[in-house]
């Protein structure tokens, strides 16, 4: 339980306070040497919490209190505001509402202060703990992902050769290429025996021969439409479906 706790007032804390970033600045005198560098007051600078910057990016205009009543201009064909977010921020408001029932409490006037209450409330109810930390959790990877902090995997266009799906995930860290699909992957040296893993250099060589095979096959089907547009033949839907 208290591991559990520990670690759902770090998930709160990331969620919900804001953080500071201090720059250490200096000043020269004229020939710019190091002896005669000083040292100015740090430059800081606030970063809103984490839902706080959800909030802001789901409703943009409604967040920052110094735009009065009729500020506001709302494009006609467009969602105002990132509709991400917005999803997003309504997706955790209702999590966090119905663990507000759950807990028999009352909801504060901000979520990032119902939240802060959720976890104040949590040493009473410890048979909750583990299953909040886990919400908790999915809210902060959801708030990650919206602020950009969370970059999802570069995809590779060709399908993969196992599965013929094209769900084939870069892992840029660990140099590894996977399916989402089959579960293969591929990586610099496999085990000779490993089953499902494959050489990213056969990958290579598979990827190379799909694009060659594609651009062929796209170069042959143009020289068709060509022959036929020349011939004025050409009737290209009802003869290739
Ligand atoms: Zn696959």
């Amino acid at each position: 339980m208290s591991d559990v706790l520990a670690l759902l007032t770090d998930v709160v804390d990331a969620l919900t306070q804001p953080t500071q970033e201090r720059t250490p600045m200096h000043t020269w005198s004229q020939d710019r040497s190091d002896r005669n560098k000083k040292r100015l007051p740090d430059h800081v600078t606030y970063v809103p919490s984490l839902l706080v910057q959800l909030a802001a990016q789901a409703f943009p205009l409604t967040v920052d209190g110094d735009q009065g009543a009729g500020a506001r201009s709302v494009p006609q064909s467009k969602l105002p505001g990132n509709a991400e977010a917005l999803a997003t921020y309504l997706d955790i408001h209702a999590s966090v509402i119905r663990w507000t029932r759950r807990f028999e409490i009352t909801r504060r006037d901000t979520l990032t202060s119902t939240v802060r209450k959720l976890l104040a409330h949590t040493p009473k109810c410890p048979g909750y703990a583990t299953d909040l930390l886990s919400d908790s959790m999915g809210w902060l990877e959801s708030c990650q992902r919206v602020a950009g902090l969370i970059v999802p995997d570069p995809t590779l266009t060709v399908p993969c050769p196992v599965c013929h799906t094209r769900a084939m995930r870069v892992d840029l860290d660990d140099h590894v290429v996977r399916c989402v699909a089959c579960g293969d992957r591929w990586v610099q040296n496999p085990e000779p025996d490993a089953v499902g893993v494959g050489a990213l250099a056969d990958l290579a060589t598979y990827v190379t021969r799909y694009r060659t095979k594609a651009e062929s096959e796209a170069d042959a089907v143009r020289a068709e439409w060509r022959r036929r547009k020349a011939a004025n033949t050409y009737r290209w839907t009802d003869e290739t479906v």
